[in-house]
């Protein structure tokens, strides 16, 4: 007998069919003989929908009002499947995440979680029912409800995981797994059977969309292994955890970020201070930065070019003209036809080489590479957006399709 978390995304409890699904799913899984406690989020778009409900009262709604308001997408998710169970013959109790002991700060909309007190749960699953929990939400030390940020429902089952012991924690959703690139963008992307938590960090800042990466980090810190797969076809599914350096791939995976924008600000005087007072006043604005190249100075000045997500264009622009203005830059540039390709590899880190087979790869396809950078486990390369789908699909074909 094993106890299992099993977290089912919007996608999987989308409608009422498929929320009779992962009932008799689940009861699968427990007439196996095992302890289940299964977190849900809520059906399809509905907090997309919950926020533009409140967004039609008020621009800027409060966020604890909010949080309350969101709480409820996930609770209507645990009602039915409650229900769903009990018709199929199980009995099952369900949980918002305050009687689930999920406490957590009192940061609205991006609390963090601070502790479980799991009692209640168990104390079910020693009445052999199934339990069922609300994700993405918590209670505050000043007991007002929380949500842990979008996505969130993947870190509630990881931290549950976590503080339960559990043996297995399977993340279902609407993809078989974690796959080395996009596979509707690239058509031989093959699925991953085991990667570790770094990889599947870079992945997700590098534009593929997989995990929240909060609920990956947590996993990372409290070394929680999990399985992504999928809740309507059968399969392996992809294992997240720990890997030794000379198990792991050189290149795992290959991804693409369309979202970016680069900004150039030309001719700044070459003195200390001025790249801080660039970047500082990004920082303080709340807009992160990505990969930033600064150019050799000639006669004392240099040119200072950065990429940032495409919705804080705007706002960096009108930053970075106001502050350009202060330290007498020539002029600012701002350039949304770029893209940023990626690989991620664990092994790379004791592979030389793989950078210089990187840009090799891009110049046989004529591409251009604008803006590099690196971290011990990707080499990132700023593009013109028109040629991002055939440098995605030559570096797939070069580092993984004729590595296997
Ligand atoms: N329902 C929440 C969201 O859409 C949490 C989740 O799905 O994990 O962000
Ligand atoms: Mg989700």
């Amino acid at each position: 007998m094993a106890l299992i978390v099993q977290k089912y995304g919007g996608s999987s409890v989308s409608d009422i069919e498929k929320i009779k699904l992962v009932a008799r799913k689940v009861i699968e899984t427990k007439r196996k003989g095992h302890k289940l406690v299964v977190v849900v989020s809520a059906m399809g778009k509905t907090t997309d929908n919950l926020i533009s409900l409140a967004k039609q009262i008020t621009s800027n709604p409060p966020e604890k009002e909010l949080d309350l308001l969101l709480s409820t997408g996930e609770i209507v998710s645990v009602a039915l499947l409650c229900m769903a169970i009990e018709k199929y013959g199980e009995q099952a109790e369900g949980f918002p995440g305050y009687f689930a002991g999920i406490k957590t700060d009192s940061f609205h909309t991006k609390a963090r979680i601070q502790k479980i007190e799991p009692t209640k749960i168990i104390i079910e699953l020693e009445k052999d029912k199934i339990v069922v929990v609300a994700g993405f939400q918590g209670i505050s030390y000043e007991n007002s409800i929380t949500t842990l940020g979008r996505g969130g429902s993947d870190l509630t089952a990881i931290a549950l995981a976590g503080a339960l012991k559990a043996d297995i924690c399977e993340i279902y959703t609407d993809v078989e797994g974690i796959f080395s690139a996009d596979p509707n963008r690239v058509k031989n992307a093959k699925l991953i059977p085991v990667i570790s938590y770094e990889e599947l960090l870079e992945m997700a800042s590098t534009g593929a969309k997989v995990m929240q990466s909060r609920a990956v980090e947590f996993a990372k810190k409290y070394k929680i292994p999990f399985i992504v797969k999928s809740t309507f076809k059968d399969g392996e599914g992809t294992m997240v955890k720990e890997i030794e350096l000379k198990e792991g791939a050189v290149v795992s995976s290959v991804s693409i970020d369309e979202n970016q924008a680069k900004i150039s600000i030309f001719r700044v005087p070459d003195r200390p201070g001025i790249a801080g007072k660039i970047f500082t006043a990004l920082g303080e604005a709340g807009i992160n930065v990505d990969v930033i190249v600064q150019n050799v100075s000639r006669d004392n000045y240099a040119d200072i070019s950065f990429t940032v997500n495409i919705n804080d264009m705007e706002k960096a622009k009108d930053i970075v003209e106001k502050v350009g203005e202060e330290i007498g830059a020539e002029r600012i540039i701002v350039d949304h036809d770029i893209c940023k390709v990626s690989i991620i590899g664990i092994g790379m880190m004791n592979h030389p080489g793989v950078a210089g087979k990187m840009f090799s790869c891009l110049a046989k396809s004529g591409i251009n590479i604008e803006m590099i950078s690196t971290s011990e486990i990707k080499i990132s390369c700023v593009i013109r957006k028109k040629d991002g789908q055939i440098a995605l699909t030559q570096l797939h074909k070069e580092f993984i399709e004729e590595m296997s």
